[in-house]
């Protein structure tokens, strides 16, 4: 368009030119956005200068110059008006005729009919048609022109409401929303309905928090329902329940603290604590091993309320026993009482010290014994003359397990040396199982007690008073030595011929010593001859300690009679020597070496002796009259009577001496021992 309306304008740029400025006039320019065609104007107008003037042209004829009359010019060419041509459109666009007219002459006319293109220029929409623009161009003069021409002819659209996104629109409350369905082409196509409200408690209330009603909203469109939903946290909420009765009560394990737990019935996630204060009390001492109870109240105070619970607590230290003195029971234990509590006692067995055969121990706790004596260490004791005693060898006890008896009731049974077959008599000592041996010193005498043969003791030293030791075991083995007093009797002595020849024919040669025991079997007068020699023994000893008469001479009760002559009966007594329980009478005094027993006296015991001394023939009795020398001699219950006649009816008569001379002193070996020593006599 603009391309051909440039071109116009250039064409009249050159009419002017050609018909001067007169005429320029009749070609005002309208107005215009082409600078360059108002430039052309102003740079020709100045320069025309025209000679006819007046009439006027038209489109086919030239003016007439009103000076002249003359045609002169050019005639007018059509000025068709294209700024204004006149378009005739059918209704629906669908053909045009254009018209233009003549500026000149509006009877010059030109008619075109137009080409028509369309385009739609704005769409139909859902409820308004669209319209297409028709375009109708024609050429004219080599210039196209166009006319346009809308026409709303686009059918309408249907609405697409779009079900899928509905636009709810709720009142706060949930009771009552709209939803709006909003077409997909234009969303000023908008459908609003009122929806029908339903509703349901979603979530119902807490203690605390408000429960939730869930509104539903439906709406029916084109024959389908449609819902939206909207939750409204309006249910009140309800109030805790708290649960007073089961009041959880938290303690710390000393008790010293605690905390309450109130939990509500409606959620247990609702929890008031509180902690407790506490008081608390001994509800149970302690005992002597038992801790005491404290039993400790919490309390707490809960809308108006006071709440409590308790806790016993074994948490006081158990006193120690105060146990006193151990006491004994009698029965090898003891008992201690506590003095807190007299049902506490303690019973221990007795314990320490140590048991002997004659104590029990002595508790080291309660003092007092217990237990049983200890074995007693029994041992065979042989040292007493009686018995041995088996008996406990411990110091001071008395303890005796058995004796054997090893002693015989006879006192002193006589036995004949020559007896090869001599009963021993040991009735009285305790009962034995078997002999071991029978000896006098070292001489065995067999095994049996009845049957023993005294021949074996050859060795009249080992004659007279004797112990013969019978050995014998007991039921046990034991030995026991039975001590049989017995004397030993060489030779029973009847007449004057037997004592004549004891007393000069020694037994022991070596020593010139007379051993043996002699008793008299009868009295004996040896007052005649030969027998006075009885009083006259003419055997010479050496004046020693062991020659001479050592053996006993048992009178038994006789009486030995004859008179006092050379060196007594025996010459000599020495050491060993016995005379007893004889009386020896002497009727006269010789006048010579006079003696009765001899003419020394050693080691020798008289016992029970009795000297009867007479004056038959008037001699008076000289020194010397018992033995002429002497020492340590023993003279128990020795007699002496001296008289004066022949017989005992006369007086008492004086006499030199009895026991001779050579008496060593007092308290030394060789003293002599009186005892119970009556002399009868006128003078001494
Ligand atoms: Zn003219
Ligand atoms: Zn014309
Ligand atoms: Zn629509
Ligand atoms: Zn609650
Ligand atoms: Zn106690
Ligand atoms: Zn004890
Ligand atoms: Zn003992």
């Amino acid at each position: 368009m603009k391309q051909i309306k440039k071109k116009l304008i250039l064409l009249m740029m050159c009419l002017c030119v050609t018909f001067g400025g007169a005429a320029c006039d009749l070609f005002d320019m309208p107005s215009g956005d082409d600078s360059g065609v108002t430039e052309s104007n102003s740079n020709n107008s100045s320069s025309d200068d025209c000679a006819h003037s007046g009439g006027t042209p038209t489109c086919t004829e030239k003016p007439t110059c009103s000076i002249c009359g003359e045609k002169y010019g050019e005639a007018l060419n059509h000025a068709y008006d294209v700024e204004n041509i006149a378009w005739a459109w059918v209704d629906d666009g669908s053909s045009a005729t254009a018209t233009i007219t003549c500026k000149n002459d509006a009877t010059h006319k030109v008619e075109k009919t137009a080409t028509i293109t369309s385009e739609i220029t704005t769409s139909a929409g859902c409820e308004e048609m669209g319209t297409t623009t028709y375009t109708a161009t024609i050429e004219h003069d080599g210039t196209t022109y166009t006319a346009t021409k809308a026409v709303q002819d686009v059918a309408v659209k249907q609405h697409a409401y779009d079900v899928e996104n509905i636009a709810w629109a709720w009142v706060d409350d949930g009771s009552s929303a709209t939803a709006t369905i909003t077409c997909k082409n234009d969303a000023e196509h908008k459908i609003e309905k009122t929806a029908t409200i339903t509703s349901e408690i979603t979530t119902p209330a807490g203690c605390e928090e408000m429960g939730t009603t869930t509104y539903t909203a439906t709406i029916e469109y084109n024959e389908t329902t449609y819902t939206a939903t909207k939750a409204v946290q309006n249910v009140a909420a309800t109030q805790h329940d708290y649960d007073v009765q089961n009041i959880a009560w938290a303690w710390a394990d000393d008790g010293l603290s605690a905390t309450a737990t109130i939990t509500c019935k409606n959620d247990a996630e609702h929890k008031i604590e509180k902690t407790a204060s506490i008081t608390s009390k001994i509800t149970t001492p302690a005992g002597c091993e038992e801790m005491g109870t404290t039993t400790y109240t919490a309390t707490i105070e809960y809308d108006g309320n006071t709440y409590t619970a308790t806790k016993d607590i074994q948490d006081i230290e158990a006193k120690k026993h105060a146990y006193g003195a151990w006491d004994s029971n009698g029965d090898n234990t003891h008992t201690r009482v506590c003095e807190n509590d007299s049902e506490h006692t303690e019973t221990l067995n007795c314990n320490g010290g140590a048991a002997t055969c004659q104590a029990k121990a002595v508790c080291v706790d309660c003092g007092k014994e217990y237990g049983d004596y200890a074995d007693h260490d029994v041992q065979w004791v042989k040292d007493d003359a009686e018995k041995d005693v088996k008996k406990c060898a411990a110091e001071g006890c008395n303890k005796v397990e058995k004796e054997f008896i090893k002693t015989v009731t006879a006192e002193n049974q006589e036995l004949m040396a020559t007896n090869n077959a001599a009963v021993l008599d040991v009735a009285g000592c305790s009962a034995y199982e078997s002999v071991v041996s029978i000896m006098l010193g070292t001489v065995s005498l067999g095994t049996n007690p009845s049957v023993i043969d005294l021949t074996q003791v050859t060795d009249k030293a080992l004659h007279g008073v004797q112990t013969i030791i019978l050995t014998v075991k007991d039921t046990e083995g034991e030995t026991h030595e039975v001590s049989v007093p017995v004397t030993i009797v060489t030779q029973m002595v009847s007449t004057a011929q037997e004592l004549y020849d004891i007393t000069r024919t020694a037994t022991d040669t070596t020593n010139n010593a007379i051993f043996g025991y002699y008793k008299l079997a009868n009295d004996i007068n040896c007052t005649a001859a030969p027998y006075w020699a009885g009083f006259n023994n003419s055997v010479s000893f050496d004046n020693n300690e062991i020659a001479g008469f050592r053996g006993t001479l048992d009178g038994d009760g006789h009486t030995l009679t004859g008179f006092i002559h050379a060196n007594g009966l025996f010459g000599q007594v020495n050491f060993g020597a016995t005379i007893k329980d004889i009386t020896f009478v002497s009727t006269k005094n010789t006048g010579s070496a006079t003696a009765v027993i001899g003419n020394a006296s050693k080691g020798t015991t008289y016992e029970n002796v009795n000297f009867v001394l007479y004056n038959s023939d008037g001699t008076k009795y000289p020194k010397s009259v018992i033995f002429a020398q002497g020492w340590a001699n023993v003279m128990k219950g020795v007699t002496v009577k001296v008289y004066a006649g022949a017989d005992s009816t006369s007086e008492y008569a004086d006499v030199g001496s009895l026991f001779g001379n050579w008496h060593w002193i007092a308290g030394t070996t060789y003293a002599d021992k009186y005892e119970n020593v009556m002399v009868y006599c006128a003078s001494l």
